[in-house]
């Protein structure tokens, strides 16, 4: 299912970047606050703004909350707003409901509730800068089990000029290199020939530990 259009309740700092962002994206967004001076920031940047109460289900329903494909409940602080939005968003029948929990307790009541996705901004982005603090060469990486990652790296100088044969990633550490992304172009799935530089991006494949031992030889 291809979602296109989204309704965000609640432009704080977190919605009102999701909207942007969705927007910059080629999306449709319709944006509610109960905040006039929120609405009036976003109003030129969304495709809809509206003031209103989103825990009011007539309010929901004159927007016509129904017809979007994705809703996502962007209140923090008012853990009550926070509830009430949802369910109302999943009574209409939003086909998708995404909310952003402030605590484990928060997210735990959405969970009951049936959303389909709990964000935990601050939890999570805590959790990333740590892992970019102690390896400084990780720009980005997608847990994919308990085990096994995905991690995006800039290529180490000691690496630079050399070709995967030379560096023999598969050999030392047992990680794979799915992607090299060159200011030029991206490599899928690259061949023992390919040369690294400094200025590429590598995306490695492999469990933590091997990600973690690879990271470690750089010097
Ligand atoms: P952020 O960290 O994203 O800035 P926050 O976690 O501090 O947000 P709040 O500031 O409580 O969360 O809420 C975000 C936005 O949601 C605010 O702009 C607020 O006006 C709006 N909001 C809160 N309750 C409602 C409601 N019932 N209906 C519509 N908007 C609401
Ligand atoms: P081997 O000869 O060691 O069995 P192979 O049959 O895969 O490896 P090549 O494809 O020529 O042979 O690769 C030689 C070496 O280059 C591999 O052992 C590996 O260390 C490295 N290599 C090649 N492609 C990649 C890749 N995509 N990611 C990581 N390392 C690679
Ligand atoms: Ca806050």
């Amino acid at each position: 299912m291809k979602l296109n259009q989204f309704v965000i309740i609640g432009l704080g700092r977190f919605g009102s970047s999701l909207g942007r962002e969705l927007i910059r994206l080629g999306y449709e967004v319709l944006g509610v606050d109960r905040d006039e001076e929120k609405v009036q920031e976003m109003s030129g940047m969304l495709t809809h703004t509206v003031m209103a109460d989103a825990t009011e289900e007539d309010v929901l329903r004159s927007i016509g909350a129904r017809n979007f494909d994705c809703g996502v409940v962007a209140i923090g602080d008012d853990i009550q707003a926070s509830i009430l939005a949802t369910i109302l968003l999943k009574e209409l029948g939003v086909k998708k409901v995404v909310a952003k929990a402030v605590s484990d307790l928060h997210g735990r009541v959405l969970e009951r509730m049936g959303v389909d996705r709990i964000i935990y901004p601050e939890r999570d982005m805590g959790v990333r800068v740590a892992h970019q603090l102690v390896s400084p060469n990780l720009l980005d990486y997608i847990e994919l089990s308990q085990k096994y990652t995905i991690a995006e790296l800039a290529v180490p100088q000691c690496w630079s000029g050399k070709s995967l044969a030379d560096v023999d990633l598969r050999g030392k550490f047992g990680c794979s290199i799915v992607a090299i992304n060159k200011p030029g172009g991206i490599i899928i799935a690259p061949a023992a020939k390919d040369v690294l530089s400094k200025e590429d991006v590598m995306v490695l494949i492999g469990t933590n530990d091997q990600i973690e031992e690879c990271q470690e030889s750089f010097h």
